[in-house]
């Protein structure tokens, strides 16, 4: 029996800790003292999107509960490939929004950078799910059309590197391509999307951190944490390193049905994102991506839940509800 305490991540840096993260059903439900009939699971390949969670997150799940927040976003159940489940593969019609290999631009003055191809965690209700990276993501060929682009579209201010997961890039590599950037006249702003600070902390090296720091760009990181549960000392030391830096750390969250679709829950969060030094800033809808019905939750309850929620926090620490509509100028908001 594998439990917690032999996962092997303690004092590794954040490669060795992605080489050793649990990559398949039964070893995860071995790590938290589950059987699959207790959790519907299936396997990675049975539905199509491989498991992966790394030793830090799944440290933080509780033992024996098959109705751990956590361990219900990384596990593939059942209810994956139920027939005539709804959803698609492409739900924001991101192929409409990529002008050329690597970049999406769907909204005014920003641009989304793919580049990275994979994730530290894969979770099950992922947007990109099916997204076949090989595609979309900046390869070294690519990157000269990449750059003509940016430089042609003077309108653009920001740049976002997306994914997959951004900080799986070395981070020579992120010096290079932030150098290029850098070299471009009319960029003002660089963002990063990013869940690795969150399932992986170490991620946060000092040599990142001093780079992001001495760029000549408004650097903001926006991580995702959906469960006040996926906080613990070490994310919380991998954010201060990013605050003095004095890189802007912003939170998304999606809300999602049996995980955190509960007002106390999500106050909680954002308190706990804002203790950290993170402000809450988008909690989303779920995307309607073909595996991922169960998560969903009807747009009442989740306005309703909203209501509520508005009346325990101050603004600031209220997250924006939102949806993505596939064509829209900016993300809708439905509260
Ligand atoms: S980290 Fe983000 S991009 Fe990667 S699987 Fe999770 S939600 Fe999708």
């Amino acid at each position: 029996m594998i439990s917690h305490t032999s996962l092997q991540w303690q004092s590794s840096d954040w490669q060795s800790i992605l080489q050793t993260a649990i990559r398949d059903s039964e070893t995860l439900l071995q790590a938290v003292g589950l059987t699959a009939d207790q959790v519907d699971a299936i396997s990675g390949e049975a539905a199509g999107f491989e498991v992966l969670a790394p030793g830090p997150f799944v440290s933080r799940m509780a033992f024996g509960d098959p109705r751990d927040p956590l361990l219900l976003q990384v596990l593939a159940q059942r209810q994956e490939i139920a027939p005539r489940a709804p959803g698609n593969t492409d739900p924001l019609e991101e192929q409409r929004f990529t002008p050329v290999p690597g970049i999406i631009h769907k909204y005014h003055g920003r641009v989304l950078l793919m580049s990275a191809g994979s994730c530290a965690i894969n979770c099950r209700y992922c947007f990109r799910r099916h997204t076949d990276y090989a595609d979309t993501i900046v390869t070294p060929a690519r990157l000269p059309g990449v750059i003509d682009y940016l430089e042609a579209h003077t309108e653009v201010t920001e740049v976002i590197l997306s994914g997959g997961d951004p900080l799986l890039t070395s981070d020579r590599k992120i010096d290079e391509l932030l150098s290029k950037l850098e070299a471009i006249p009319h960029l003002e702003r660089f963002r990063i999307h990013t869940r690795l600070p969150i399932v992986i902390p170490s991620r946060i090296t000092p040599e990142l951190c001093q780079r992001l720091a001495r760029s000549r760009f408004g650097v903001t990181m926006v991580v995702h944490c959906n469960h006040p549960q996926e906080i613990d000392s070490e994310v919380a030391r991998a954010i201060g390193q990013l605050r003095s830096a004095d890189i802007t750390v912003l939170n998304q969250a999606v809300l999602l049905k049996n995980i955190n679709d509960s007002v106390m829950t999500l106050e909680k969060l954002s308190t706990e994102l804002f203790r950290i030094g993170i402000l809450p800033y988008y909690l989303h809808t779920l995307d309607r991506v073909h595996g991922a019905a169960h998560f969903s939750q009807a747009l009442q309850d989740s306005k309703r839940l909203y209501q509520s929620l508005q009346a325990r926090l101050p603004g600031y620490l209220l997250p924006k509800l939102v949806s993505e509509i596939p064509g829209s100028t900016s993300k809708t908001p439905i509260y």
